[in-house]
């Protein structure tokens, strides 16, 4: 039986789109997905993503018990499952290790929202959580407890956990935040950033309702 196909499919693309935006090598990161009430969709452990078919991703319950599928799920599964069960509007998680936004958790307390793109895509400073060993569910403990009101958080000397109410969402969230970071990263080379107010950062909050097709 292949339960939520399209689902599957889905989040297989965005796992290839992960690695074309260079924000993950091989195996590393992965992507889960509510699917419904008590059932989330994992990517397996260890499997490089060039290899990984839709079968290959997983269904759990929200105690992480296997409800189908052959492949362990991600090494992060407690923490992914206790960051959906603590914010119940995220839909969709995507843990990256990538290098711009990771290298800024290892000078800076955060990201400041500092470029329209950013706060588009991200809603605002993206904070930084102190290490933790990798998984283990105190990556998800500390992702509630640093997290903001924006869509991702840098995990020092790790990566990224970018999360979205779709998973769309959430792979703006990560994609977008690269950029930025990349951006943020060369500034910083040349001098003093340039910060935008709590005001300017609502206002361009305020305009996105414009943006998209309808
Ligand atoms: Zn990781």
């Amino acid at each position: 039986m292949i339960v939520y196909k399209e689902l599957k499919k889905e989040i297989l693309t965005a796992c290839f789109q992960m690695k074309e935006y260079r924000l993950i090598s091989l195996s590393g990161g992965n992507i889960s997905v509510r699917a419904e009430k008590n059932r989330y969709l994992v990517t397996p452990s260890g499997m490089n993503y060039e290899d990984m078919k839709e079968d290959d991703i997983v269904l759990v319950d929200g105690d992480g018990n296997l409800i189908e599928g052959d492949r362990r799920p991600s090494s992060d599964l407690a923490a992914l499952l206790y960051i959906f069960k603590h914010r119940p509007k995220i839909n969709a998680i995507i843990h990256t290790h990538q290098p711009y936004a990771t290298a800024v958790g290892l000078v800076a307390d955060k990201l400041p929202a500092c470029l329209v793109n950013l706060i588009d895509a991200v809603h605002g400073d993206v904070m930084v959580a102190p290490w933790t060993r990798s998984s283990d569910i105190g990556m998800g403990k500390l992702c509630i407890e640093y997290g903001n009101e924006a869509n991702a958080i840098i995990m020092k000397h790790h990566g990224v956990i970018g999360y979205g109410e779709s998973l769309e969402e959430a792979l703006f969230s990560v994609v977008y935040l690269e950029e930025g970071a990349k951006t943020y990263c060369m500034a910083r080379m040349m001098g003093t950033v340039a910060e935008l107010s709590k005001k300017e950062v609502m206002l361009e909050l305020s305009g996105m309702e414009h943006y998209g097709q309808i």
